[in-house]
């Protein structure tokens, strides 16, 4: 028989578990409800919501709509949002993390004090843009510790990162910007929901002979996960729906642990699991 494990601490962080009971508790009451953007970057948990009533909408769309409720995800929103909802007579329901409004907060206050502000992310990313927002658009992202060589910069910094991005690379960036610059400050605003899941992760990771990673293509936290799952188990496979699993990959193994992403659904790897199960011991008893 082979051992299946699920494991326990992979899945919803509280941020994106708090944005779902909002947008349910909604859509229960009136049966639609918008949101700004997928509400997690999970394409199955999406298509789950949408069955319930949830438009998915862009900023362009927010622009046109007019007296309705609009869902902001956790990522959080720039101020230009707020004033579009004020203006369109729009009702927010604001399920920004609180994590993200503090980070969205040192920012601004930073920013305030004339710090040029340097942020660790992904651009374009929502909650990038988010936090780029609080500083009327003049904050740098960097993605690379050569991108943060070339900065020319004359003014005090102040290093910041998007909640998701890997704590290793941060601490390269802090150690290379502070040689760089005199006036600088360092903020550790890694989200202890992702990091605090990699040691964890690694574990899993080495007890299993093969790794079933499960997450959606977009989800930034998905990929720096996976590749601690990979940097220690070099048969770890990345998933984001059942179909897309093969089953060559699970040949001879005796342990098979699934894992995901903070914006995983744990029915989505219940059902991996399930499908798993299926093929390499029900058949196999067959
Ligand atoms: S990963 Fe952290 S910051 Fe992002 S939504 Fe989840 S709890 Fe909030």
């Amino acid at each position: 028989m082979v051992h299946i494990e699920i494991d326990k601490h992979s899945g919803f962080c509280f941020g994106v578990v708090y944005a779902i009971e909002m947008a349910e508790n909604r859509l229960h009451e009136t049966g639609e409800l918008y949101c700004l953007g997928d509400i997690v970057h999970n394409d199955k948990e999406v298509e789950r919501l949408e069955e319930l009533g949830l438009k998915v909408i862009d900023h362009d769309r927010l622009r046109e709509l007019r007296d309705v409720a609009v869902l902001i995800r956790a990522h959080g929103e720039p101020p230009e949002t707020y004033r579009i909802a004020m203006e369109n007579n729009l009702e927010l329901i604001d399920a920004s993390c609180p994590v993200v409004l503090k980070l969205q907060n040192r920012i601004r206050q930073a920013h305030d004090e004339d710090r040029q502000i340097v942020i660790l992310g992904k651009k374009g990313h929502a909650e990038v843009n988010g936090l780029v927002g609080q500083t009327q658009q003049e904050a740098i992202v960097v993605s690379s510790l050569e991108e943060a060589e070339a900065l020319a910069i004359d003014k005090p910094v102040s290093l910041f990162s998007q909640t998701t991005k890997s704590t290793k690379l941060l601490y390269q960036l802090k150690e290379k910007m502070s040689e760089k610059f005199e006036d600088f400050t360092f903020n550790d605003t890694i989200c202890r929901q992702v990091s605090n899941r990699e040691p964890e992760l690694r574990k899993f990771s080495e007890k299993h002979d093969v790794i079933v990673f499960v997450a959606g293509k977009k989800s930034s936290n998905g990929k720096a996960l996976f590749s601690t799952c990979q940097s220690v188990n070099p048969r770890a496979y990345f998933i984001s729906d059942v179909a897309e699993l093969e089953l060559s990959w699970l040949a001879g193994a005796s342990s098979i642990g699934i894992c995901g992403a903070t914006s995983t659904p744990m029915w989505l790897m219940e059902q991996v699991a399930q499908h798993i199960d299926a093929h390499v011991n029900q058949v196999a008893l067959a």
